[in-house]
């Protein structure tokens, strides 16, 4: 180690064509200040933790330092935004470099609202402290949860404010990443008709994310289809949790398949897949129900772009492009059922399965039951108390589910295991959340956020001092509403 922060950067994306970037070096901010840091994560990326607290810590954070061996840059990338294509790019974050492991992984250090980046466009380049603290705790609530996520290393403030509405005190989050690209990345180049260019985005993402198709016959159609599997899985794991991106634009969908952009998301407490929560997803294109579909309509938009790379011949590369896409739905519906069963306490696979799932979701829906803890009840054995619960139909579908359990090899204490290990007790409520970013951002206490953020780091722990985080907001006559 020749620092004493503990960095350890390499500018892989760097030497990609110049095309893809703009070298960048933020404009230093007035007042930088640690909000927040996250200490096992710092650990484990190789960092000093108590290096990091000091002064130079936060501005490197603040962006008014560069980290030795870094080459900021903001990335060129494009994407259809609700259905529209648009060139966009960086407006508002800055890559560092990658940071390289004890471990040997590589991890983009990249900062969030540093200010305005020749792809800013008309916005400021800058972030508010409320939102990127929002990010810091679902993100790294996914992360527990087992959801592959991009993660949250810290947020400072900035000392400036930043002028949304109203003015508010500014920050910048600093976001781990296995890596930032996109399907609006692959989009750009496309949209470029610059084929060698295309060509060294793919074998870029593909020594980076799948080196193990690097040998394939035809490894861009190999890479086609890996993105589908990866996509298919996480976003299965979105819905087994209810949590709602919000905002699925193609820009926002990584080739690592991780989960990116923490802006309007949020997790759904009743169950209806009409669910939507940001402000501007007003027709409901990205609502809870839709999130499935949306997934595969993003990764047609990939195949597309990497139609050139698959075959010289444009009808060939359609042809092989629509044969992986139509996998999908497959693939989806495999990981869901797989997560479902797991949720009821299944191990087998029986084809009325399916039906016993609907039949409990259908209910869940016409008695207004909560999500999360419907399944947390039934893993607990706790049928009372709620609407739902108290219905006839319930009974009737508890006996056949008891049945189906019965039709097992495994004891029920297997599958009350594997219930508690599917069924989180402890998920980021819309209220508790609020509640933290209410106290930190306005009091400078991140007493509340700390004490969330130590709950949901053990989703599944289901320990009797979590049982306050698993209460349902109080009735309010207005839906939650979240905002970019
Ligand atoms: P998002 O909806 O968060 O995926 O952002 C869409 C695009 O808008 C991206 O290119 C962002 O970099 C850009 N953007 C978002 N907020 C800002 C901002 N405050 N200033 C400049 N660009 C922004
Ligand atoms: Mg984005
Ligand atoms: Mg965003």
């Amino acid at each position: 180690m020749t620092n004493k922060i503990g960095w350890n950067l390499d500018n892989s994306y760097a030497r990609l064509p110049k095309a893809f970037y703009t070298s960048h070096t933020p404009e230093p901010v007035e007042f930088p200040k640690l909000a927040i840091l996250n200490e096992p994560l710092a650990a484990a990326l190789g960092l000093d933790v108590e290096a990091l607290q000091g002064e130079e810590g936060q501005a490197f954070f603040a962006g008014n330092k560069v980290p030795e061996g870094a080459s900021p840059l903001a990335q060129a990338y494009a994407g259809h935004q609700f259905g529209n294509f648009t060139m966009l790019g960086d407006g508002r974050a800055v890559l560092l470099g990658e940071q390289i492991t004890p471990e040997g992984e590589r991890f983009d250090i990249q900062l969030k609202g540093p200010g305005r980046t020749p792809y800013s466009r008309g916005g400021d380049g800058r972030a508010a402290l409320g939102p990127m603290l929002r990010e810091y705790i679902i993100s790294e609530a996914m992360h527990a949860l087992g959801i592959p996520t991009t993660r949250s290393l810290a947020v400072v403030t900035t000392g400036e404010a930043v002028i949304r509405e109203t003015h508010l005190p500014g920050a910048i989050l600093t976001r781990v990443a296995s890596s930032h690209l996109r399907v609006g990345t692959f989009q750009y180049a496309a949209a470029r008709e610059a084929v060698e260019e295309l060509k060294d985005l793919a074998d870029y993402a593909i020594k980076r994310h799948y080196p193990h198709i690097e040998a394939d016959e035809n490894r861009y159609l190999s890479l086609l289809k890996e993105v589908i599997k990866r996509q298919a899985a996480l976003i299965a794991k979105w819905q087994l949790v209810g949590f709602i991106h919000g905002v699925m634009n193609t820009d926002n969908m990584t080739i690592s398949g991780e989960t990116i952009d923490y802006g309007p998301c949020a997790f759904m407490d009743t169950y209806d897949p009409a669910t939507v929560f940001s402000s501007i997803d007003t027709q409901g294109r990205y609502a809870y129900g839709n999130q499935p579909g949306i997934g595969g309509w993003n990764l047609a938009r990939f195949a597309e772009s990497l139609l050139p790379l698959i075959h010289e011949k444009q009808e060939q590369a359609v042809e092989m492009a629509q044969g992986a896409i139509s996998e999908y739905p497959k693939l989806y519906q495999q990981n869901w059922l797989g997560g479902m069963r797991a949720k009821l306490g299944l191990f087998n696979e029986e084809t009325q399965d399916e039906s016993l799932i609907k039949d409990l979701l259908d209910l869940m829906k016409k008695h207004r039951a909560d999500f999360t803890n419907t399944f947390r009840s039934l893993t607990f054995g706790k049928t009372e108390g709620t609407e739902l619960f108290g219905s006839p139909e319930f009974a009737k579908w508890h006996d056949q589910w008891q049945e189906r359990l019965g039709r097992q090899e495994e004891t029920k204490e297997s599958s009350q295991e594997l219930m508690r290990n599917s069924n989180p007790a402890v998920i980021p409520r819309n209220h508790r959340v609020e509640a933290a970013l209410e106290a930190a951002v306005t009091e400078g206490n991140y007493s509340v956020m700390e004490k969330l953020l130590d709950v949901l780091s053990r989703p599944y722990a289901h320990a009797p001092e979590q049982a306050e985080y698993t209460t349902l907001p109080a009735p309010s006559t207005l839906p939650y509403r979240t905002y970019c």
